[in-house]
């Protein structure tokens, strides 16, 4: 794995789960590292508070994520929410809230650090995609939209871009044990006999780890990866391949 000494990263959603586990392992390869998130994160990384919904919060938290780092190389994208059901369970205003989270969100963010991106020498923008933006998964028409819409944007704004010369990337993980996956789980009449089916579900009989998809999103940040841009790096125990 890469060294990232010196390499400026900010992490949206970085309080939890795969936001968390990438922060924690870039900073661990040396990274200095920023997260913003709903709540400040209870972590030791520079932490702001900002809703992606709401553009100025993002722009005041960028901003100052910017100036405490010194500057910017590396965005990853990966504040997102969830949503089940068919077309005919999410009214209007849950579709209008889900993709404005998880569509516009990464929309708004880009959008705040592109300039500060620009003037890094090794810029990337990692967005967390999920393989729902490709499967077809039962009862997620709402949250595959969103998901499948961020696939396109990735590879829209690797357009753009890569002029720039900032990459811009996806993971698709497949279900990964998160606190997300957790609550999910507990709402469940039987929780540990719901887990015991997912994992049977999973080829490899055991949901991916947030590490495991940190791993992939430290991979599309790095410099090991400086050819690659508009991809989109599955991380799902071979769910989509096999
Ligand atoms: P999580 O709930 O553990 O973490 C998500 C984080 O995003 C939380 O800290 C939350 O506070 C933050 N967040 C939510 N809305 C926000 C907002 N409006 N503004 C700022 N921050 C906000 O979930 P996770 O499983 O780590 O999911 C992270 C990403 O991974 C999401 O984009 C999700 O769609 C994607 N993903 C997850 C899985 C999975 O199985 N866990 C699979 C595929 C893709």
């Amino acid at each position: 794995m890469t060294d990232f000494e010196g390499i400026r990263a900010l992490v949206t959603g970085g309080a939890s789960g795969i936001g968390r586990a990438t922060a924690e392992l870039l900073a661990e390869r040396g990274a200095r590292v920023a997260v913003l998130d709903l709540a400040k994160a209870d972590a030791p990384f520079l932490a702001y508070e900002a809703d992606v919904t709401d553009d100025a919060s993002v722009r005041q938290a960028v901003t100052d994520a910017v100036a405490d780092l010194g500057g910017l190389d590396v965005l990853v994208n990966n504040a997102g929410i969830g949503a089940q059901g068919t077309v005919e369970d999410n009214d209007d205003a849950e579709w209008h809230r889900v993709l404005d989270v998880n569509v516009v969100g990464m929309v708004r963010t880009a959008r705040a650090c592109l300039p500060h991106l620009r003037e890094s020498s090794h810029a990337a923008i990692v967005n967390t995609c999920s393989i729902a933006a490709t499967a077809g998964l039962p009862q997620r028409a709402l949250y595959s939209a969103t998901k499948g819409a961020v696939y396109s944007l990735t590879l829209a704004m690797a357009a753009d871009h890569v002029r720039e010369g900032i990459r811009v990337n996806c993971v698709n993980p497949g279900t990964a044990d998160t606190p997300w996956i957790g609550r999910l789980l507990d709402a469940a009449d039987d929780p540990a006999t719901e887990r015991a089916a997912l994992q049977a579900r999973q080829p490899t009989g055991r949901l991916v780890t947030a590490a495991e998809v940190a791993g992939a999103i430290a991979y599309l940040a790095s410099p090991l990866s400086g050819a690659t841009t508009g991809t989109a790096l599955a991380v799902d125990g071979g769910m989509q391949g096999l």
